[in-house]
């Protein structure tokens, strides 16, 4: 699994990064950024659910 952030449309509230850490990370920019290339296992239910919770839905998961 991946997880992708669309930066346009990210409003950089952190959610994501509170809720996964290992997976999102905030940038230079201010919005969120996935650190890694594939979703570890361990982190792809808390990966979702960030996705699920991200206010503006950033954030695109991709199996494979
Ligand atoms: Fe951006 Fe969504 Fe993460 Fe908030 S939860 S920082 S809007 S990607």
């Amino acid at each position: 699994m991946r997880a992708r952030v669309e930066k346009p449309a990210c409003a950089g509230c952190g959610v994501c990064v509170e809720m996964c850490p290992a997976v999102f990370e905030m940038g230079a920019d201010d919005t969120a950024e996935v650190k890694v290339d594939v979703v570890p296992t361990e982190a792809e239910a808390t990966c979702r659910d960030a996705a699920d919770q991200c206010p503006t839905s950033a954030i695109v998961i991709m199996q494979g």
